[in-house]
């Protein structure tokens, strides 16, 4: 009697179930495939990059992955500049802004990467000529931005040129140490010289876009744009997502983590990454508003 009760309630309940469990089943699906593509992706560029493998997934299937919008133009401020003579002489090119004038927001790099001149399409700033275009931190922070409804953000470095580790001389020869972005020769952080002196070009695009807010990614470019308010940053993590003034510029930066660090740092913050994006999108949202 009690099994035929029993019967009888899940026949009446069932289906309103369904829908539930159809959505419930296709978003877990969903994430489950999403993952799976992306430990492929990130399986077929070390692969790639190794020389196992004669092209990346991404370059296959473009479609699968998040590949952001990549940028066609470039906001070339001073041709061949020599301002830094040893950087210009081991670049290969002059990593511009690129992005519409008339955005919103004005997202800043340290610098360009040495880059991965063998890739199909995202090889860098020091090859492209344009920056965040490197695999590894344009399409991270391209995605992430666009997520958020900000496709149309401009981007550029606090210092225009690679910086290499080693000596012009051996720069452009044979050194097998990888970048960070897969090229052959490893980068350093820029000297506070050539922070200063690359400064000037940072400021007349701030002056060009007017941005409502900027985004400044990682330690090192919120550190560049504060040092115009002779401020300096104790404990990066803690402004992560909060607005700070930059009188000088008179406009906000809202600080994020460092593309390349990005996923790990997002956890050790607390926030699942879609709350991390909510919040980089609420944050975004007010400032803009706001301008
Ligand atoms: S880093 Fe900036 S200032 Fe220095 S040479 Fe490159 S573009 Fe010019």
């Amino acid at each position: 009697m009690l099994f035929a009760i029993q019967l009888s309630a899940l026949v009446v309940v069932m289906p309103g179930l369904f829908p539930l469990l159809f959505v419930s089943g296709f978003i877990t699906l969903h994430v489950l495939v999403e993952e799976l593509v992306r430990r492929l992706d990130e399986y077929s560029e070390r692969e790639f990059r190794d020389g196992r493998l004669s092209t990346p997934l991404y370059a296959l299937t473009p479609s699968l992955l998040t590949v952001p919008q990549y940028p066609d133009s470039r906001n070339v401020l001073e041709p061949n500049c020599t301002r830094c003579p040893h950087l210009a002489e081991t670049r290969e090119c002059i990593s511009w802004g690129t992005g519409p004038l008339d955005s919103p927001v004005l997202v800043v790099g340290e610098a360009p990467g040495s880059g991965a001149p063998e890739a199909d399409l995202w090889k860098g700033g020091n090859w492209t000529g344009m920056a965040y275009t490197a695999r590894h931190s344009g399409r991270v922070i391209r995605d992430l931005m666009e997520s958020v409804g900000y496709h149309d953000a401009y981007y550029t470095n606090a210092v225009k040129c690679f910086p290499p580790d080693v000596p012009a001389s051996e720069a452009s020869g044979s050194s097998s140490e990888p970048g960070s972005d897969g090229g052959k020769v490893s980068n350093r952080e820029p000297t506070d010289e050539e922070l200063a002196t690359c400064r000037t070009h940072l400021v007349t695009e701030v002056e060009e876009v007017e941005p409502d807010a900027i985004v400044p990614t990682g330690k090192h470019a919120t550190e560049t744009l504060l040092t115009l308010d002779e401020k300096s940053l104790d404990g990066f993590t803690d402004h992560v997502l909060t607005p700070i003034d930059c009188e000088a510029l008179s406009t906000p930066l809202l600080p994020v983590l460092h593309p390349s660090y990005q996923n790990i740092w997002i956890a050790r913050l607390g926030y699942e990454s879609e709350e991390y994006r909510e919040r980089l999108r609420e944050e975004l949202d007010g400032l803009c508003a706001g301008g």
